[in-house]
């Protein structure tokens, strides 16, 4: 065992992250920010090629589809680099659903599954409506059986990757049947008639992957395209939730070292009044929070991801991502605001990368559930379980 109790195995996987974002991603950073978030097309399909090749891409997938079979930690080894690098140059390693194995046909493995694992095909997911974000049981959408066939309507927002995507996933209620009102999950092909794209608003951040609305009027897909059963809806959602709320915290890690390391190395070199800043009490204890704040979220994350690998009850890890996901994401969010301000006027600049994790940091405290709704399902737990019951 080696620092912070890795193996030597996690620590080769970590290191050949972290080359591969230093090598690889960061250098792009600058151009992507200048250029809406793109870089040459040539660039970023060798980016894809390369983390295929390390064994980064899919690295939540089985081996035997083709995966990486990473356990939990080694997966958040991995998000916390890509989380090291701005404007989602580090969305070229994928993660396809890892719960669909468990759950999905033989054809839908074939058609949809399979091909996301080898990063042939892409998939987004609708699920975020207007009237329906936090409160995902507020959802309008509907899916209809009719024959051999479900017809699907809703409207979706903040569908996130639309423009990159070859499938989405739909999540509506359903009407009539004896399941009415209980909540399903299709596979939607875009390119099925009745799929209108309305808008791609744009956001805070500077990323190529749009978030669009999108609406669905009488699109007619057949019943093999149903993930599980009628009614399984939710549980797949939830799946996912914990999975992302994780990784975002591991991200938000990334971030946390990059910003500190970047602002240290700045404060060492820049000189007023004759000193370099770090030696102004005021600067340095911005950097201490700062690693304060780091060393705590990787340990909660760290922690979170050895006990989801031992297998501890999905209750305690429900609770345990939303606690890694609130306090990373916060810490993430005063890490980059001490940043900037280490960086002075520099730190204003986009060309700066405290700047651009400032704007980029913040919906890590928005999707995959608010830090309001994070506080909610812990307060929740702890009412049901205890302090000893999920800690
Ligand atoms: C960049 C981006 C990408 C996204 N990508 C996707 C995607 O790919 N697919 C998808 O389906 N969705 C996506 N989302 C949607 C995201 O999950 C929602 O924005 C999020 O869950 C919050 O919902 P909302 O925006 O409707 O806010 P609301 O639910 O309207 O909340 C507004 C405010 O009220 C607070 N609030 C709400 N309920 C409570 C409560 N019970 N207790 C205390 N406070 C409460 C919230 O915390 C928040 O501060 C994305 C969002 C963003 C910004």
């Amino acid at each position: 065992m080696t620092a912070l109790g890795l193996s030597a195995e996690d620590e080769a996987i970590r290191e050949r992250a972290r080359r591969f974002v230093d090598d690889e991603l960061i250098p792009w950073e600058v151009h992507a920010e200048e250029h809406d978030g793109h870089i040459p097309e040539d660039v970023r399909e060798g980016q894809r090629r390369l983390a295929r090749e390390l064994g980064l891409a899919s690295m939540n997938m089985p081996k035997e589809l083709g995966g990486g079979g990473f356990t939990m930690l080694q997966q958040v080894l991995v998000s916390e680099q890509i989380g090291r690098v701005t404007n989602a140059l580090g969305w070229c390693v994928s993660t396809p659903p890892a719960w669909a194995p468990a759950v999905c046909s033989e054809e839908q493995m074939e058609r949809w599954i399979v091909p996301a694992v080898r990063g042939e095909k892409h998939e987004c997911y609708a699920i975020t409506e207007e009237g329906a974000g936090s409160d995902v049981d507020a959802i309008a959408s509907t899916a209809r059986r009719d024959g051999d066939d479900y017809v699907l309507n809703g409207v979706k927002m903040h569908v996130t990757s639309y423009n990159a995507a070859d499938w989405i996933f739909f999540q509506a209620k359903l009407q009539g049947g004896e399941h009415e009102g209980e909540h399903a999950l299709f596979f939607v092909e875009k390119d099925t008639p009745g799929v209108r794209l309305v808008r791609e608003p744009r956001y805070t951040h500077t990323y190529p992957d749009t978030h669009a609305i999108v609406a669905f009027e009488d699109v007619r897909v057949p019943a093999a395209n149903l993930v599980g059963a009628e009614g399984d809806g939710m549980s797949f959602t939830h799946e996912w939730f914990r999975y992302e709320r994780l990784m975002i915290a591991a991200r938000c890690c990334g971030a946390m070292e990059r910003l500190i390391d970047e602002a240290t190395r700045f404060a060492k070199d820049r000189v007023q009044f004759g000193e370099p800043i770090i030696r102004f009490q005021a600067v340095g204890h911005m950097l201490a929070d700062s690693a304060t704040d780091l060393w705590a979220s990787r340990l909660m994350t760290y922690e979170v991801a050895r006990g989801i690998d031992a297998g501890v009850d999905l209750k305690v890890q429900h609770a345990q991502c939303s606690l890694a996901k609130l306090y990373a994401s916060e810490a993430a969010g005063r890490v980059a605001d001490r940043a900037v301000q280490i960086f002075g006027g520099r730190g204003y600049m986009r060309e700066n990368v405290a700047e651009r994790f400032y704007r980029e940091l913040r919906v890590d405290r928005i999707w995959e559930g608010t830090s309001e709704i994070q506080r909610n399902i812990v307060a929740d737990q702890l009412a049901k379980r205890g302090v000893t019951g999920i800690l």
